[in-house]
C-alpha cells in the first residue's frame, strides 16, 4: 500500500515505513510505562514516518493519545477520521482554537492570555474546551514560570467554574532526560512535585486530571517520571533516545531506499559532483544515486555516510547536489535500476540513522523528520 505523495509516480526514491515496527516499538514504550497511559507525539509528520499512517500504527500498538505541535497536525488527524484524544501544545496568538474546540482537540496552555482566548473560543462555540496547563520546570522553553504558575491556575479556574473550560491536564517536559543522572533531571521533578502540589492546594488537580512529565528518554530511563501519562516520541519510530545506552528492543521503522539513475565506467582520476572534491584513485563504476538535500539527505553528508549497494557499503563520493549525489562502487556490479539502501534497520547491513546522525553530528530526529515531500512513503 502506498500513500500519493505530492509527486506521486515517477520518484525514483521512496521511504518505507514498517508499521509493524512502530506498533512493536509502542508495545515496548507502554509495557516500560507500567500503568500509566501513552501518547505517541506524531508532530512532523510522524518524525517523518507519515502522520496519519504513523497515529493509527501507535494507536494499534496500545497508545492512547496522539499528540501534536501545532493544530494543523491535530486538524489533519480528525479528517482522517482519527477519533482518539488528541493534544496540541503550541498554541500561538490567532490560532484556531474554536476548530480545535469542535474537533475535540486538548489544548495546551501556559499563560493567562491563552485561558481567556481558549475559553473566549470555547463560549463562541458553546463548548468546553479540555486544556493541559504547562509549568516551566527548568527547560525555559515552553510552560508558566513557577512565579506565573498559581496566577494561571487560578485563571483556569476562574473560566472552569463558568464552564468554558476543563482542566485536564498538567505538565511539563525535561531538558535533559537523554543524559541519565543530570542533575537538571532531579531538580526538575522537584519542580513539577511543588507545582502540582500547588495547583492541587487551589483544587485543579482532581482525580479525573493527568499529569505527565516522560519524554522517550525519561519512559525507558525515570520510572518517577511517568506519572499518569508518557509521551514517547522517537522511540516510537524505533530510534534509541539515548544510543549511548542501547536499542532498548527499539526497532528502527524507516528504510531509505533508492533507484539508482545511472551508472557508468570512468578512468583514475575522475573528479566528482560539485567543487571537485572527490577524485577516483583507480579505473571504477560510478553510480548515480537520485536524493539531494531538497530531500534531507544533508549536504555535508557528502564524503561522509554510507549507503548500501551493490551488496556493499559505499561513502558519498562529492558533494551531495539538490537532488542527487555520486557513490564509487569499484568493481563491484552496479546498474541502472539497482536498489540503494541509504538508511535502515541495519537487518541487512545497511547504515542505521543512528551512524547517520553520529557521522553528521546531529541526532536521529533531525535524519529522519528532514526527509522532504518529495521522497514518498510507502508503507507495510
Ligand atoms: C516531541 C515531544 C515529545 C517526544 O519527545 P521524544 O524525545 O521524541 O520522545 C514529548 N513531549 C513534547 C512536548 C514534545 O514536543
Amino acid at each position: 500500500m502506498s500513500v500519493p505523495s505530492p509527486i506521486g509516480e515517477g520518484t525514483p526514491a521512496h521511504a518505507l515505513v514498517d508499521l509493524a515496527a512502530i506498533r512493536h516499538n509502542v508495545g515496548v514504550l507502554s509495557a516500560h510505562a507500567g500503568g500509566a497511559e501513552t501518547l505517541v507525539a506524531v508532530k512532523a509528520d510522524g518524525y517523518g514516518h507519515g502522520l496519519v499512517e504513523s497515529g493509527r500504527a501507535a494507536l494499534e500498538g496500545g497508545a492512547s493519545r496522539l499528540g501534536t505541535a501545532v493544530l494543523a497536525e491535530a486538524f489533519a488527524l480528525r479528517e482522517a477520521g482519527v477519533t482518539a484524544p488528541l493534544l496540541t501544545w503550541i498554541i500561538p496568538p490567532g490560532a484556531p482554537i474554536a476548530r480545535a474546540i469542535e474537533l475535540d482537540v486538548e489544548l495546551s496552555a501556559a499563560a493567562p492570555w491563552l485561558v481567556d482566548e481558549i475559553a473566549g473560543a470555547a463560549r463562541a462555540v458553546g463548548r468546553t474546551a479540555r486544556v493541559h496547563l504547562k509549568v516551566d520546570t527548568g527547560m525555559s522553553r515552553g510552560g508558566a514560570t513557577p512565579a506565573e504558575w498559581a496566577e494561571l491556575v487560578d485563571r483556569a479556574l476562574a473560566v472552569q467554574a463558568e464552564g468554558a473550560v476543563e482542566i485536564v491536564g498538567l505538565w511539563s517536559h525535561l531538558a535533559c532526560a537523554d543524559m541519565p543522572g543530570h542533575p537538571s533531571i532531579e531538580v526538575q521533578l522537584g519542580a513539577f512535585h511543588e507545582a502540582l502540589g500547588i495547583a492541587e492546594k487551589m483544587g485543579a488537580a482532581g482525580s479525573h486530571v493527568i499529569r505527565h512529565l516522560a519524554n522517550s528518554a525519561a519512559i525507558l530511563t525515570l520510572p518517577e517520571a511517568r506519572y499518569d501519562m508518557v509521551r514517547a516520541g522517537v522511540a516510537a519510530y524505533g530510534l534509541s533516545p539515548i544510543p549511548q545506552l542501547g536499542t532498548f528492543g527499539l526497532v528502527p521503522a524507516m528504510t531509505l531506499v533508492a533507484t539508482v539513475a545511472l551508472s557508468k565506467r570512468v578512468p583514475q582520476g575522475t573528479e566528482v559532483s560539485y567543487g571537485h572534491h572527490y577524485v577516483t584513485d583507480r579505473e571504477t563504476t560510478l553510480g548515480l544515486v537520485p536524493l539531494g538535500y531538497a530531500d534531507g539527505v544533508l549536504r555535508h553528508a557528502g564524503g561522509q555516510v554510507e549507503v548500501l549497494a551493490a551488496g556493499r557499503r559505499h561513502r558519498i563520493a562529492g558533494r551531495v547536489c539538490m537532488d542527487q549525489f555520486v557513490i564509487d562502487v569499484g568493481d563491484a556490479a552496479l546498474a541502472a535500476g539497482d536498489e540503494v539502501i541509504l538508511f535502515g534497520s541495519g537487518r541487512d547491513g545497511e547504515p542505521t540513522a543512528q551512524e547517520w546522525a553520529d557521522t553528521l553530528g546531529t541526532i536521529t530526529h533531525e535524519i529522519v523528520t528532514r526527509i522532504g515531500s518529495r521522497v514518498p512513503r510507502v508503507y507495510r
